[in-house]
């Protein structure tokens, strides 16, 4: 086993992945910018590294100085945990090239299923069922892009092959609007991702967003973990997900989840991933693969006693995976709601000092959370602060927890999403599970309408 390991990340999952290694055995080193000298994993990580200030291209996302902080201390594994430089394939390679291992896929695997339509071209290779579309870049054949979206059938969307975080789509409901939308997608494409390639896809009208799971090893083994609905979106930004997906039955789990196993080991996939689907009548369509491990893996962690983090490290290690396909039962229901650090009502950022703090808790509460009394949110990162995750024996009782969790705890100092989350999950729709992914854009919404008038 790793004998040190660099955290290549801050926050909630630094602490995540830091804890995973002490229960390893795992010395750890954790680096930091400026602004983050207090952060909790900080202070109980074996060693630290300043690596620089604020601003993350400085610092998370500065490769030289987390190379160097990894020679400096030692460490002979990094883990990037999520967003910063997780999916970036360059830095995998350095630093695999310095002579470390890196706790996820191998760059060209990482290369692959950052460019959308690769991503596509080898789920149709391993037998992932895709959105029907054009299943390749667009040409510049204007009566053959017509001819397309003629056969995929209208509303189409436009997508850039090098788009991410909901950037670079377009909705396209009639014939008329086709070409001038394609040329305006390739010419944003093009200034926003340095790449101008766009394909067309099916617009599908009413999807859930439902996800698989997956753990795949180094020796040809790979399973996976259920699936999550993470459908209450805004702005294609999560809100709360769960696990498993209401209304999906362990027969449409067990196909899809072995397709996205066996797609694995086709591919030659190291580690945790997941596979994006948008759900709809019944059906799975393929929209994108996370090379890492996600923000909402604990429920699946929740359901099925897997701990993910660990799973990762040991599959970075070159050791086989410690489940088998039929290890991996499906155990209750697991929901969790984002913690943000923003206006409940307009999502305005809201750094500050955290004057007051308590944590919820009781049987089937989990926090993860680097927050404390007084500690300072700062302004530079993403907004998320933590994440309060529930576990019980049905749907309805962790509704039922989550309610009560979402009472209990005390975030003074600063705004929060807490009173959203607790909105949410007051909502009968929610409540009888299964909505679709403009669902809570529309609640949001009639919510403004009701307050205006
Ligand atoms: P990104 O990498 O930018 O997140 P995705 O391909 O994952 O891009 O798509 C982001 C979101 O856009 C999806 O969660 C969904 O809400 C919407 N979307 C993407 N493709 C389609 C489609 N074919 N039909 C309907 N909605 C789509």
């Amino acid at each position: 086993m790793f004998e040190k390991l660099l955290i290549a990340n801050r926050g909630e999952i630094a602490l995540r992945i830091l804890r995973a290694c002490r229960e390893m055995g795992i010395k750890t080193v954790a680096v930091y910018s400026t602004a983050d000298k207090d952060l909790k994993h900080v202070r109980l990580a074996d060693e630290s590294v300043c690596i620089g200030p604020a601003p993350s291209p400085e610092s998370y996302l500065n490769i030289p100085a987390l190379i160097s902080a990894a020679e400096v201390t030692d460490a002979v594994a990094i883990h990037p945990g999520y967003g910063f430089l997780a999916e970036n394939a360059d830095f995998a390679e350095r630093v695999e090239e310095s002579g470390f291992t890196f706790v996820g896929p191998t760059p060209e695997v990482i290369r692959t299923m950052g460019d959308k339509v690769e991503a596509i071209k080898a789920m149709v290779a391993t037998g992932v069922p895709c959105v029907p579309g054009s299943g390749g870049p667009l040409g510049s054949n204007d009566a053959a892009n017509l001819d397309i979206a003629k056969k995929i059938g209208y509303p189409v969307i436009i997508k850039a092959s090098g788009g991410g975080g909901g950037r670079g789509m377009r909705v396209v409901h009639t014939e008329a609007a086709l070409l001038n939308s394609i040329a305006m997608t390739k010419s944003e494409a093009g200034a926003a991702f340095n790449n101008d390639e766009v394909y067309m896809e099916k617009f599908l009208e009413e999807p859930r967003h439902v996800e698989i799971q997956v753990l795949s090893d180094k020796h040809g083994n790979a399973i996976h973990l259920a699936e999550r609905d993470c459908s209450m979106q805004r702005r294609h930004q999560k809100v709360i997900e769960e696990a498993p997906a209401p209304g999906i039955t362990a027969e449409q789990r067990a196909a899809i989840g072995k397709r996205c196993a066996d797609a694995c080991v086709e591919m030659g996939y190291h580690g945790a991933g997941t596979f994006e689907f948008l759900y709809e009548k019944g059906e799975f369509f393929f929209i994108e693969m996370n090379t890492r491990v996600q923000v909402e893996h604990p429920v699946s962690e929740m359901i099925t006693g897997v701990d993910i983090i660990k799973e990762q490290i040991l599959i970075a290690a070159g050791e086989p995976l410690s489940y088998k396909q039929e290890d991996i039962k499906v155990n209750g229901h697991s929901i969790e709601c984002r913690i943000n650090a923003e206006d409940p009502d307009k999502f305005i950022p809201s750094p500050g000092t955290i004057t007051n703090y308590h944590p919820p808790g009781g049987l089937g509460v989990r926090m993860d959370t680097h927050i404390y009394n007084n500690y300072f949110v700062p302004p530079n990162y993403d907004s998320m602060i933590g994440k309060l995750i529930v576990h019980a024996d049905t749907r309805e009782m962790a509704i039922q927890r989550m309610r009560c969790a979402l009472g209990e705890i005390v975030i003074e100092g600063i705004k929060t999403n807490i009173p959203l989350q607790r909105e949410i999950l007051l909502d009968g729709e929610f409540s009888r599970g299964g909505t679709n992914i403009h669902y809570l854009e529309h609640m949001l919404e009639k919510k403004k309408q009701t307050g205006d008038s």
